[in-house]
């Protein structure tokens, strides 16, 4: 689905998230491991406030180790606890529980010392971007399909638990947030890896972005996918390279650059490219 967060979206979708915050003890701010900054909502630290938070860095199957390494040590030296996870096979969900247990310790602790012999189960929210990937995360979590996967707009009900194991409990509606619109670079990152809808960009324009991106960090796999013995300069020359080489080509032979936009989206998408990050420290 399209979301259009005109300013009112942006409010109502804040006071939702607000409203959910009062249940919960801990937030879990889901991004995507390729673009860990690009797919944070803005505001984020304003909406959440004060209540204890770690960061999940989902799809991280699809993202570049390395570079999903040096972005976990940078968030720690902002105080941000961030973990690697990826929702869709299952990787790091008991890390999630064992992390949130370490971070609400003193809080229960406090509550076991006002005599409360059994403290309740830690209750917490997930919040992100569209596509980040949250439902599936719950279904992940909960260990049975209880979330629909996909954003059902419209539907509302009242706000149900989802046990995890003995000790969490999960909001079953996530907190849907939305990503930085006005940078123009975060919007190709957002397009390029997925995250919003090919029609919202102009695909030839993402696939430039993606392209130069590539050319800059990627060389050698660039090279590797497309046969390439040096990468074209020059952006059209190199549009035209992959569409010859890869049969991009409209009526009269001519290379068509609406199937090579496609097509290069189609493989980084699918990993045929390898694991990539696009937000680099
Ligand atoms: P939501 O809009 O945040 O609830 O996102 P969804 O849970 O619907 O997921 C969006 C897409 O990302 C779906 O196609 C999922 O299968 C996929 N996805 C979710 N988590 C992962 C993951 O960790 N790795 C990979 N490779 N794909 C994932």
């Amino acid at each position: 689905m399209t979301i259009q967060w005109f300013p009112g979206h942006m409010a109502k979708a804040k006071r939702e998230v607000t409203e959910k915050l009062k249940l919960i003890d801990i937030v879990f701010e889901l991004v995507d491991a390729r673009i860990p900054l690009s797919s944070r909502n803005p505001l984020i630290d304003e909406i959440v406030a004060n209540k204890p938070r770690i960061m999940l860095l989902n799809k991280a199957d699809m993202a570049d180790p390395d570079v999903t390494k040096q972005w976990i040590a940078f968030f720690a030296t902002q105080q941000i606890e961030a973990i690697a996870i990826d929702a869709q096979s299952g990787t790091g969900m008991k890390q999630i529980v064992a992390a949130a247990k370490e971070r609400l310790r003193p809080k229960f602790e406090k509550m076991e010392a006002k005599g409360i012999k059994r403290p309740r189960a830690m209750r917490a929210l997930i919040v992100g971007i569209p596509n980040v990937g949250k439902s599936t995360l719950i279904n992940r979590l909960a260990g049975k399909h209880i979330a629909k996967t996909g954003d059902k707009p419209g539907v509302t009900k009242a706000q149900q638990w989802i046990k995890v194991g003995k000790e969490l409990e999960l909001l079953d509606t996530p907190g849907i947030l939305w990503p930085k619109f006005e940078d123009e670079e975060v919007g190709y990152k957002l397009a390029t890896t997925g995250a919003i809808k090919d029609t919202i960009l102009n695909l030839q324009d993402v696939a430039v972005y993606a392209l130069r991106f590539l050319t800059a960090h990627y060389p050698d796999r660039l090279k590797e996918r497309y046969a390439f013995s040096h990468i074209p300069e020059d952006i059209v020359q190199l549009f035209d390279e992959i569409g010859k080489r890869r049969g991009c080509l409209a009526s009269g032979g001519v290379v068509d650059y609406d199937k090579v936009a496609e097509l290069v989206l189609r493989d980084i998408r699918t990993e045929k490219l390898g694991r990539l990050s696009f937000d680099r420290l």
